[in-house]
């Protein structure tokens, strides 16, 4: 394996052998960007690099020396890697306690002991600021990988002690033919890929809820949509949103994602009312995805504030306003302006 085998990375992967060929890596990375795009991967291989001692050149592993093969069988004793514990929804600061502890001692056989933490950006407080002692004074003979899928849920402390680099999504096209390889159908990976804008993980997870067949039956009734409708239509999305949620926080995530689906359509017509040239192509654009031609003369504006509509409904759930309430608002607003429009 080497840093270009992970798809999609090629910069960060040239960024991380120059780092490496300069000899210049810091005491902490923070890799970011959202599940899937190989941010683990990369870190174990850049880990793998570090800890090796047979490398001809700086930036490659030999994958032949005791420590590569140590490493590839999880035994190298320089190593450590934390994350989220089955179950748990933080990262408890005794995991932390743990990698500082393992971190003050030398290292056994390399030149320095390296760790990665994933889901870094689910730490406790306690756990941050715990963790930040150690990013402020690092141990002599330490590196560490600190993996999170967004910076804005961490301490501005922890990111600004970091040197960051950043995972691109996949390219459409690569999520799609990845989505397909997977046993999903091409045009339901189309629709996917589009829709979780090139992001791996949030694809699968979109994939699970079932969200394009969610979303064809909503075209439907988006384009018959009147003021009588708004009840109806509460109630469906209120039953589609718990039907697979284990808990309140779930469910409200699981509905601001079918709200996404409403913005998007109504994105779709503004885009198609104004000539649709944008580059991002429209969600709906697929035949079988039924993208209506807006009625003649209905001015792009007109879709651009049903959307904005939706963008704030979904505002105002994620700020814990009455479901039922936003819902049922949201969706006698739109009935109302879809009067003899779509
Ligand atoms: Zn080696």
């Amino acid at each position: 394996m080497a840093f270009e085998d992970i798809p999609g990375q090629d910069d960060t992967a040239r960024r991380l052998r120059a780092t490496l060929q300069r000899d210049r890596l810091p005491h902490a990375f923070l890799f970011v960007g959202s599940t899937g795009t190989g941010r683990a991967a990369m870190a174990r291989e850049l880990a793998q690099v570090v800890l090796c001692e047979g490398k001809d050149r700086p930036d490659d592993c030999c994958g032949r020396c005791d420590s590569c093969l140590l490493f590839a069988r999880g035994a190298h004793p320089d190593y450590g890697e934390v994350g989220l514990p089955e179950g748990r929804q933080s990262l408890p600061i005794k995991t932390i306690r743990r990698v500082q502890r393992s971190a003050a001692l030398k290292p056994v056989r390399a030149a320095r002991r390296v760790f990665v933490i994933r889901d870094v950006e689910r730490m406790s407080i306690e756990a941050a600021n715990c963790f930040l002692k150690t990013l402020e004074e690092p141990p002599g003979r330490c590196f560490f990988v600190l993996i999170a899928s967004s910076l804005r849920r961490l301490p501005e402390t922890i990111v600004s002690r970091c040197r960051v680099v950043r995972f691109a999504n996949l390219a459409l096209e690569v999520l799609q033919r990845r989505l397909e390889a997977d046993g999903v159908q091409p045009d339901d990976a189309r629709w996917l890929a589009r829709r979780a804008w090139g992001s791996p993980g949030l694809a699968d997870g979109l994939k699970e809820a079932d969200l394009h067949a969610f979303n064809r039956e909503l075209v439907e009734r988006l384009r018959e949509l009147s003021v009588d409708d708004n009840f109806t239509l509460s109630d469906w999305f209120s039953r589609k949103a718990t039907e697979n949620a284990v808990s309140a926080a779930e469910s409200r995530d699981a509905l601001q994602e079918l709200l996404e689906c409403v913005a998007a359509y109504y994105r779709d017509l503004a885009l198609s009312a104004a000539g649709g040239t944008d580059p991002a192509e429209p969600f709906n654009g697929a035949p079988e995805d039924g993208i209506t031609e807006p009625a003649a003369g209905v001015p792009p504006d007109a879709f651009v504030e049903r959307a904005e509509l939706v963008l704030e409904a979904i505002e105002r759930i994620g700020g814990n306003a009455q479901r039922r309430l936003a819902l049922d608002d949201l969706f006698t607003q739109l009935g109302w302006l879809s009067r003899g429009a779509t």
